[in-house]
């Protein structure tokens, strides 16, 4: 060692060893069940008030937790530093990319699922989900970020449950 020892941030899942993705505090914390949730630091709701006395933990730009998405891992969240897993049961919400059965929720704002996109496709012959979204994304709309697991757009995990849905039917 020639320097000194930094702290490694860990950015792969601890369980599956995928990359995770960067998800915020808020997210988790909307997300996950209450008794976990209390886990989670937020800096707005920890806040000192601003009197400046005792000083505020500023907020950072690095958000701390990271979202697995791959299927077969149960671990959702995990923490950059100090080994915090959050595991699928340990949220409010099921977690479609998460599953290989089921209704399989993708688009938590709108509400399309593996479920409703075969339904669409028995139905129609053909999925709007992803024109729906687009459209409806704007105005104003999304509330990925306390509602979606991973904190994001679900127009890519739409994308692919679009294929799933067509290789079950
Ligand atoms: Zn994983």
């Amino acid at each position: 060692m020639t320097v000194e020892t930094t702290t490694e941030k860990q950015v792969r899942c601890p369980a599956c060893g995928e990359t995770g993705k960067r998800v915020s505090a808020l997210t988790l914390r909307a997300l996950l069940k209450e008794q976990y949730a209390s886990e989670i630091s937020d800096a707005e709701d920890s806040c000192c008030g601003g009197n400046g006395e005792t000083g505020c933990n500023a907020v950072t730009d690095e958000t701390g937790y990271r979202f697995c998405d791959s299927q077969a891992c149960d671990v959702v969240y995990f923490a950059e530093e100090g080994g915090a897993i959050f595991k699928k049961e340990q949220l409010k919400v099921v977690v479609g990319v998460k599953e290989t059965t089921g209704d399989r929720p993708l688009c938590y704002c709108f509400g399309h699922s593996v479920a409703t996109i075969k339904e669409e496709l028995r139905t129609k012959g053909r999925c709007d989900a992803l024109q729906d979204i687009r459209e409806r994304m704007n105005t104003p709309g999304c509330r990925c970020e306390t509602e979606n697991p991973s904190g994001s757009c679900c127009l890519g995990s739409v994308s692919k449950g679009i294929k799933i849905a067509q290789e079950e039917l």
